[in-house]
């Protein structure tokens, strides 16, 4: 039995890629007994992930049914991680990034006066509806969370200006601690006459008219330039993928597939010469891989990479898309000056070094 009890939640894909580090440490640590729960948002996007990372979550609370409103998920995963944690009773609840899986549970430990430990804390568009429901779901864990471990010191500096500079440390993205194990594993392919553009495109903003011009812009690229190849490994919600088929299918230089491993993806990635996502993630790892990001909406709440210059917003305006892919197509020098290859999201060792003050505030409470 470890000293500390600490329960790591996961929802979706990106919480699982980026919890798992964290959550490998702690295991390493005999001091500490780490409880994974799994809500299932994203079941079957989880699978691999856990796989990958060799994660065996303790607790599977399956809440994933078609077509689930926003509420049926919170009503779900707040009566039964309330439910979990009222009889494991953590020292410490850690929850990652900004989905619904996070704000209930961290709402769960809230009324249970279990203190709670955000990782990706104070990231902001300042528009409470975009992304949607995420950034109000950020808004709110950041009020009932007591430990911030913030990415950059603009998300810091975030949440200083909403008046919380108490427990706030800069740490890095655990994004960039999987992405660097996994990223060393892989050799890069030289490079062919045909450039991939990588894509992925799921955000509940882009649904409907967005993702339509989206992907008529992408069917006049492929068409006009036969030097391009577009792999798309389209997510499994219904609003992408019938209109991602009916728009985009048997044309012979757009490949659509299914949503890859990390792993595989990670290799996309590197196989890359431009990436174009509307995804969070993607857009701190594509930069740590020296690879430009074009970003598929119209607001980010991750601008350091668009501030260095090695990402760039377009939305999902036809004309803008276009300029910025064949300006990075046809212009070698442009193309370097973006392809530079900073992280602005971290180095690596953003899980040690939230380890280090999860045990400090454990240590100190103790002490009390
Ligand atoms: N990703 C993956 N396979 C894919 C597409 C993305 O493993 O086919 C990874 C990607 O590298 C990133 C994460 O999934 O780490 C991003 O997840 P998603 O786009 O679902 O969510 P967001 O980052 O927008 O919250």
């Amino acid at each position: 039995m470890g000293k500390y009890k600490i329960v790591a939640i996961i929802g979706t894909r990106p919480e699982a890629i980026k919890m798992a580090p964290i959550i490998s440490l702690f295991k390493k640590d005999k001091n500490i007994q780490l409880i994974t729960i799994s809500t299932g948002q994203h079941k079957e996007l989880l699978k691999p992930i856990f796989k990958l990372f060799k994660i065996k979550p303790d607790i599977e609370l399956d809440i994933m049914k078609e077509n689930q409103s926003l509420v049926d998920i919170q009503n779900n995963v707040l009566t039964k991680t309330y439910k979990e944690l009222s009889e494991i009773r953590p020292d410490l609840l850690l929850v990652q990034g900004d989905t619904s899986t996070v704000l209930a549970s961290s709402l769960a430990a809230f009324y249970l006066k279990i203190p709670i430990g955000h990782v990706e804390a104070g990231l902001r568009t300042n528009d409470i509806y975009d992304p949607f429901p995420e950034e109000m779901n950020r808004l709110l864990v950041s009020g009932l969370a007591t430990l911030h471990f913030c990415p950059t010191k603009l998300s810091k500096d975030n949440l200083g200006k909403e008046n919380i500079k108490k427990n706030t440390f800069i740490t890095g993205n655990t994004v960039i601690d999987s992405l660097l194990i996994l990223s060393k594993t892989i050799k890069n392919k030289p490079s062919g006459l045909t450039k991939n553009i990588l894509l992925t495109c799921h955000r509940r903003e882009n649904f409907g008219k967005s993702i339509e011009e989206i992907f008529d812009t992408i069917l006049e690229i492929a068409k006009e330039r036969k030097d391009v190849n577009f792999i798309y490994p389209v997510h499994p919600n219904p609003n992408v993928k019938n209109l991602a088929k009916e728009k985009l299918s048997n044309v012979e230089n757009i490949k659509l597939i299914e949503p890859l491993d990390y792993l595989d993806f990670v290799k996309a990635m590197k196989d890359s010469y431009i990436i174009l996502t509307d995804s969070g993630g993607v857009q701190e790892e594509a930069p740590a891989l020296g690879k430009p990001v074009l970003i598929l909406r119209e607001n980010t709440e991750r601008p350091e990479a668009v501030s260095c210059g090695v990402a760039k917003i377009v939305g999902h305006n036809k004309n803008k898309i276009k300029k910025e892919i064949y300006k990075l197509l046809d212009n070698k020098e442009y193309y370097k000056s973006v392809a530079k290859g900073v992280s602005p999201y971290g180095d690596g060792k953003a899980s040690q070094k939230i380890k280090k003050i999860v045990i400090n505030f454990l240590d100190s409470k103790k002490q009390k």
